[in-house]
């Protein structure tokens, strides 16, 4: 048998792409994932208030965001599988995605939603404080009331970590960017951002090596690597913006890839380089890396894999694609 559809990953990406998948008749089968690249649910079951994802005016916790959009899928009739796909053949037509448990399924289309990992420096003291003080989304978490008014530390060097740097300044009463090295690696123009920026304290040669607390975060303890010393630095937050890795290992030799391990989608699409194949979220989105924004490409693969498989209907399954652009 054949499948018209599977949806690797089940955060809001690929949830999403379940939902209008199933409602276009197509019943999906989506690899929900075990342990690889995360659990069940995607990241925001690690989260707990969800503040800016729309139609909940007081917020939602993480998991009741995902078990809704999970029971949406399912009324639409995905068909779940609670497991890690271990191996991809985009080799050859039909597909081949092989899981964990050793099912093997053919398929005439993939949509790749497998998300991406935030790095973290497992400090001493973090997965105490991991959500409730330690962060790596300004922009999920700025706002937290723990923030406000607050002295806050950023750890990295590149653009993102000024962009959250920058953007704690709204809610922040200083923000500490601490940078390993005595340079940041961000573009010249964010640089002198933040180099003028009077709430923003950069700390050269500094890397935070665990952090205290008691209910609430309350201090850094940083080294100065030039000279080994070590500082207290009184915080109530510390936000991680040290990059992301995408979880593509699966897809290395199957799928064009950029530099940094995303993969690469065409144009304003969700289309990767092989017809039949769409990656939506965060495994493809290096730059918004939000719930909506991967609801939303979830979105966009799938009316993109439904108008490409309705297309093909015209010609017989099996043998080699009928390489027509997938863009629709
Ligand atoms: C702590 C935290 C708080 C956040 N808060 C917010 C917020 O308030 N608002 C907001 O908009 N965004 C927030 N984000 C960001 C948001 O969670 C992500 O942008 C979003 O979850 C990305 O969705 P996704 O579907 O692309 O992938 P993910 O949510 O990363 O899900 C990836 C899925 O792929 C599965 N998977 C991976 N590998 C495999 C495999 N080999 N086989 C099968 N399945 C696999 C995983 O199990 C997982 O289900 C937060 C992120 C974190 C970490």
């Amino acid at each position: 048998m054949v499948e018209n559809l599977v949806i690797i990953g089940s955060g809001p990406a690929g949830y999403t792409a379940a939902i209008y998948a199933g409602r276009a008749q197509l019943n999906p089968v989506v690899f929900e994932g075990f342990s690889a690249g995360g659990i069940p649910g995607g990241q925001l079951m690690t989260t707990t208030e969800v503040e800016n994802y729309p139609g909940f005016p007081e917020g939602v916790q993480g998991p009741k965001l995902m078990q809704q959009i999970r029971q949406q899928a399912l009324r639409w009739g995905a068909k779940l599988i609670t497991d890690d796909v271990i191996a991809v053949d985009f080799s050859q037509y039909p597909f081949t995605v092989a899981s964990d448990d050793l099912l093997e399924v053919k398929t005439r289309a993939v949509i790749i939603c497998t998300g991406a990992t935030a790095k973290r420096l497992h400090l001493p003291g973090e997965e105490k404080f991991w959500n409730n003080g330690i962060s790596a989304c300004a922009i999920c978490d700025g706002a937290n009331p723990l923030f406000v008014n607050a002295d806050i530390a950023v750890v990295g060097g590149g653009d993102s970590a000024i962009e959250e740097a920058l953007y704690l300044t709204k809610y922040a009463r200083q923000v500490h960017l601490l940078v390993r090295s005595n340079c940041l690696r961000a573009s010249k123009t964010m640089q002198e951002r933040v180099f003028n920026h009077s709430q923003i304290h950069i700390h050269w040669h500094s890397s935070p090596i665990s952090v205290e607390g008691d209910r609430i975060l309350r201090c850094v303890q940083v080294q100065d690597n030039l000279t080994g010393a070590v500082s207290d630095l009184a915080v109530s937050g510390l936000f991680y913006a040290i990059g992301h890795t995408p979880n593509t290992q699966l897809f290395q030799d199957q799928l064009e890839l950029d530099e940094a391990g995303y993969i690469k989608t065409q144009g304003k699409s969700t289309a990767t380089n092989i017809p039949g194949i769409w990656a939506a979220g965060d495994v493809q989105d290096y730059v918004y890396r939000q719930a909506i924004t991967s609801a939303g490409t979830g979105c966009m693969a799938a009316l993109e894999a439904e108008r490409w498989l309705s297309q093909r209907r015209l010609s017989p399954v099996g043998g080699t694609p009928n390489f027509v652009s997938s863009v629709a």
